[in-house]
């Protein structure tokens, strides 16, 4: 009898262990990812700020296809500061389904990204055949007043509003196949002021040639994914960032950003690839490098040499003696006294054909 009540006792016990689990709805947050934001590592030069742009991206409200909100918790992941989403304005395979204008993802995203703190900017694609191809409009007001018939009333429109324009991916073999050639028409926009920058690179591709036009006719070096399915399925994200545009600028504002553009303050960064002016390169490296003399041995001077930054940099030398310093990272070489003192460095462009020279500075 005794056991008996105690059997009960036990199994009430049991009963109520078993119920004091909600029987309803039982959550398990380990199962989720942690939401964290990387961390690009590449310094601020010259007093600026160095922001991680994506100034070219698609959604569903073009031929994209993901909703305008995921392309900004996309760049909150993988640590941007700034995007621009640039749907194609003329013509949109997705409106009979998804409805809304030239201007639905700007205002769908634009709320997002002011919770995560991604300076979001008013774009669109103006696109046409070639000539003049496809060209971004940054900053506009109001993007379904540039889907005209006409592209030149697209152009002006834009100008009215006081657009940054980029000329985009100009070697796009669908649209210049063999030669990546810049046209009389391009020379009519340029000198309208109707040109401001060029990709010299886009999605997976890059056209030394613009590299070439951008210091000749002084125009912004861009880098853009022009990513329209998902960055993470597109781009190997654990060798490389995004292909992406540093702008130089005063302070973290979509205004400092404005200025810092047109005044031509940008680097274009692609795979380890960095293109942009001498003087912008220049400080890059001369940021994220350390060198310390360890020890003179009787071949020349050992050095270590530090690298605070996520672009490796290829050092080329005249004796043959190439090395990397690596990202994030530190090297140890060995130089000649005889050694020159000025570097090539492979990966880095100030033209299309021509690298940074740098000199080693002891800190
Ligand atoms: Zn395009
Ligand atoms: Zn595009």
């Amino acid at each position: 009898m005794k056991s008996k009540f105690i059997l009960s006792i036990f199994g009430i016990v049991c009963a109520i262990s078993v119920f004091a689990q909600d029987a309803n709805n039982i959550q398990m947050p380990e199962l989720l990812q942690n939401q964290s934001r990387k961390t690009i590592n590449i310094p601020d030069i010259l007093g600026y700020q160095t922001l991680k742009c994506d100034f070219h991206m698609h959604t569903i409200f073009s031929d994209g296809i993901v909703w305008p909100t995921f392309r900004v918790n996309e760049a909150w992941n993988e640590g941007l500061d700034v995007i621009a989403i640039t749907d194609h304005i003329e013509g949109n395979p997705s409106r009979k389904h998804v409805g809304g204008d030239n201007n639905s993802a700007f205002e769908i995203a634009k709320v997002r990204a002011r919770e995560k703190n991604i300076i979001l900017i008013h774009a669109g694609e103006i696109t046409r055949s070639m000539p003049p191809g496809h060209f971004n409009a940054l900053f506009l007001d109001d993007t379904n007043a540039l889907n005209k018939q006409d592209w030149h009333e697209a152009f002006d429109e834009a100008k009215k509003q006081g657009a940054y324009i980029i000329w985009n991916h100009p070697g796009w073999k669908a649209q210049q196949p063999d030669t990546t050639k810049w046209w009389d028409i391009h020379t009519e926009l340029y000198e309208k002021g109707m040109i401001h920058a060029i990709e010299v690179f886009n999605e997976k591709e890059w056209y030394p040639i613009a590299l070439d036009w951008c210091v000749n006719k002084d125009l912004a070096f861009f880098a853009t994914s022009d990513i329209h399915g998902i960055v993470s399925e597109m781009y190997d994200l654990k060798k490389y960032h995004r292909p992406m545009t540093l702008v130089l600028a005063k302070e973290r504002t979509e205004n400092a950003i404005r200025e810092a553009l047109f005044a031509n303050r940008t680097i274009a960064w692609y795979g380890n690839y960095l293109a942009g002016k001498e003087e912008y390169l220049k400080a890059f490296f001369e940021a994220a490098v350390e060198v310390q003399l360890y020890e003179k041995v009787k071949k020349g001077k050992i050095y270590i040499i530090k690298n605070n930054s996520d672009v490796p940099f290829e050092m080329q030398t005249l004796e043959d003696s190439d090395f990397t310093i690596p990202a994030n990272g530190e090297t140890i070489v060995t130089l000649p006294d005889k050694s020159k003192s000025s570097f090539s460095v492979k990966n880095l462009f100030i033209a299309g054909t021509e690298n940074l020279v740098v000199a080693l500075k002891l800190k």
